[in-house]
């Protein structure tokens, strides 16, 4: 659906859930004398061994500073930098490596793309496209920039059931939008949204494409050529890789049009006093030193997606929404805050009147961690007129025996909360 390259997203998992689990410790760790039930996978992933491993390496084996040196291990760390940058490549399908920039996670990515993008091309009087669903990273980052340009937000609306008026996108996309910048999936509601159809709206009107895929690119395969999206944001520790990495994907022709985004070694050409040149694509947009540890870990984490299988990920995890939401709609008390169509690994709910953290404590002394509160999306909260609420969200290592837990726990807390 997401992906025109069947040969991307065939492959499956052949080992059973309990190997797939051992691959990650994390996964064996009890919590209160509970074993751990994860159940927070959208705020962050948890690691397999292969990642850790990759990274301790490069610190034990072959750390060193890259793209500067002559010597042996500068030049390996380099090489396994940039093996990294082709692997994000491969796996977005982008049409260049250069177009590859790394940042350290997604909200610097979308922070790079509004300073550069609004200093090159927002004028007074401009307006850029956002959404009611949007995380605060792509909500301020904006806000920031129309402040400095003397531009101003437009805010596609939702329905009752959290799914983009795709009708009042029509009507607000016009001459003024200078970009539409959209989550590809919601944090808070699970929403996916039809990015392909907003995608191919603006650019019937030349107007370029943002989209975060922070909670997409972990649960989709993502081909950002049959999308013709211009960029796309995304946080490494979301897709089973480490924190303090992420990726910016910037169509060539753009890129090379916006200034740096921040100055430093590494995006140079020439420096003098009177006048500096500036670096190439990718390193244009990389000043100094980067995470190297952390690049090769998404490196390894990308294979280890790989040889899971994006396919085997997706029906996995939908497997488990269903069943989440059959076994949670039981409870007479709930009630679930969103209700897309369209929905990837997310479930928010509320139940009775208690207060979502009340509901997360009682969770957390059983060993469960779901996350409460308004998950960084405040705008969205107070158009649902709530406090925030409680979400659990899936990986393809949870299990049903999870969820039942998750239902018990929260069948305890309406009964204890009254
Ligand atoms: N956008 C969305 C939709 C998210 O879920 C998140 C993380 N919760 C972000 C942006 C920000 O990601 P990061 O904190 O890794 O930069």
């Amino acid at each position: 659906m997401f992906n025109d390259n069947d040969t991307l997203t065939t492959k499956k998992a052949h080992r059973g859930i309990d190997q797939i689990r051992a691959d990650f410790p994390i996964l064996q760790t009890t919590v209160y004398g509970h074993p751990l039930v994860y159940l927070d996978n959208a705020a962050t992933t948890q690691k397999p061994n292969v990642v850790l491993k990759a990274m301790d390496d490069y610190y034990k084996i072959y750390n060193s500073n890259i793209h500067r040196g002559v010597h042996y291990l500068s030049q390996k760390a380099t090489d396994a930098f940039e093996v990294a940058r082709r692997r994000v490549q491969e796996y977005i399908n982008a049409k260049h490596e250069h177009e590859i920039i790394f940042t350290k996670g997604t909200t610097e990515a979308i922070n790079l793309v509004a300073s550069s993008f609004g200093k090159r091309y927002v004028k007074p009087g401009d307006t850029i496209m956002i959404s009611e669903l949007e995380h605060h990273s792509n909500i301020i980052p904006w806000q920031l920039m129309c402040e400095d340009r003397g531009a101003s937000l437009k805010v596609i609306p939702i329905n009752e059931k959290g799914e983009l008026k795709m009708e009042a996108f029509d009507a607000l996309l016009d001459e003024t939008v200078k970009l539409v910048a959209v989550s590809f999936v919601s944090n808070t509601l699970g929403t996916v949204n039809p990015v392909k159809e907003i995608i191919e709206k603006a650019h019937a009107r030349n107007i370029p494409v943002m989209l975060d895929a922070a909670q997409a690119i972990q649960h989709v395969g993502i081909d950002v050529q049959f999308l013709d999206v211009d960029f796309l944001a995304f946080s490494g520790h979301k897709m089973y890789g480490p924190t303090g990495v992420g990726v910016l994907y910037g169509k060539e022709s753009l890129l090379n049009e916006m200034p740096p985004y921040q100055g430093g070694g590494e995006m140079i050409k020439t420096v003098s006093f009177e006048k500096s040149t500036y670096n190439v694509l990718p390193f244009k947009f990389e000043a100094g030193t980067p995470n190297v540890a952390e690049v090769i870990g998404l490196e390894v984490a990308i294979n280890y997606i790989n040889s899971i299988g994006l396919d085997f990920i997706r029906e996995r995890e939908q497997q488990l929404i269903t069943y989440a939401l059959g076994q949670l709609q039981e409870i007479d008390e709930l009630r679930f805050i969103g209700e897309a169509a369209e929905r990837a690994a997310s479930i928010s709910f509320l139940v009775g009147d208690t207060h979502p953290f009340d509901v997360g404590e009682l969770l957390d002394k059983q060993g469960i961690a779901v996350r409460t509160g308004h998950h960084c999306t405040e705008p969205l909260m107070n158009i649902f007129k709530i406090p925030g609420t409680v979400r659990a969200s899936f990986a393809f290592y949870n299990t049903e025996e999870e969820i039942d837990k998750l239902v018990k726990g929260v069948k305890k807390a309406a009964v204890l909360l009254g």
